[in-house]
């Protein structure tokens, strides 16, 4: 059911469409010699790959943000050599529902990725500034939450509330794991709870939403922040476009469920391309910070 919803996302995106499953875990084409050129599957550009990774993988033909798998994007962020232990990394998935080669599954992305599970999280510096930072990475099971994920988030959030640091997550995923069913849900409701807690105490939390954050992610933490950041053309949604189209009998805008769309109905605060990541965190962390303080 999962890889349906998938299938029609798919077919909509007016920003030239990502295919999650082609695009997401590698992104070499086959024309091009593999791993040395990488042409862009939007607008044609070839770029050396070398060139795309100083560019942070932005296009610079069309400025389509592809994919930055989480340790690079801690590096395209973080001070220098800050962020020096990973928070649970340790933490591996078990098979709770016994779930047909799940195992196999999630040992496949382990040596594909070199990580644990689909996110990590850990304290660094962001220009000079303490945070804790959690990163999803969508090349691991598309990003998916089950259990680990879950608990790493919850755990990095309670560090920030203990550290009282802000916190700053940013988010690529297909939504919950189906291979741990209801066990994977209730991490929406932890999650949650524990970013209430993180609200009593008047921490900052942004929450930066990438391509794509869909399903029970888009429903619980990363639509939680404080202040809500989104990279352009990122696909953001619960549902798929179908699925909504059939149930309130009504046609849907094309950019519908785009960051562009959802920032103009009021439900992003800001939409940031990457080259600007680093500052804007920078400065509102700072403002914030500089509040604290006072
Ligand atoms: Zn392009």
């Amino acid at each position: 059911m999962l890889k349906d919803l998938f299938g029609k996302k798919r077919k909509f995106a007016t920003v030239p469409s990502v295919s999650m499953t082609q695009e997401v875990p590698t992104v070499e084409p086959k024309e091009v010699p593999e791993g040395l050129m990488h042409k862009c599957s939007h607008c044609g550009t070839i770029h050396y790959s070398k060139d795309l990774e100083k560019n942070l993988r932005v296009c610079k033909g069309c400025q389509h943000h592809f994919p930055l798998s989480s340790p690079e994007r801690v590096q395209s962020l973080l001070d220098n050599g800050s962020f020096t232990e990973e928070f649970d990394a340790n933490l591996i998935s078990d098979n709770p529902l016994n779930f047909p080669g799940y195992e196999d599954k999630l040992e496949q992305d382990r040596s594909k990725t070199n990580l644990n599970e689909a996110v990590i999280t850990g304290e660094g510096l962001l220009q000079g500034m303490p945070v804790v930072l959690g990163v999803m990475d969508s090349r691991f099971r598309m990003g998916s939450m089950g259990a680990v994920v879950g608990e790493k988030i919850t755990r990095a959030i309670e560090r920030a509330i203990e550290r009282k640091l802000p916190f700053i997550l940013f988010s690529a995923s297909g939504g919950a794991r189906m291979q741990e069913g209801m066990i994977s849900l209730m991490q929406m409701a932890k999650t949650s709870a524990a970013l209430a807690q993180m609200e009593n105490e008047r921490l900052l939390f942004i929450s930066v939403l990438t391509h794509p954050t869909t399903g029970g992610v888009s429903a619980s933490f990363a639509s939680l922040g404080d202040i809500n950041i989104a990279e352009p053309g990122a696909q953001i949604g619960f549902a798929g476009r179908r699925i909504i189209e059939q149930t309130i009998r009504q046609e849907l805008p094309k950019d519908f469920q785009t960051a562009e769309f959802l920032l103009k109905h009021g439900q992003l605060d800001m939409v940031v391309h990457r080259k600007d990541m680093r500052d804007t965190l920078g400065t509102l962390v700072a403002l914030h910070t500089h509040r604290e303080g006072e």
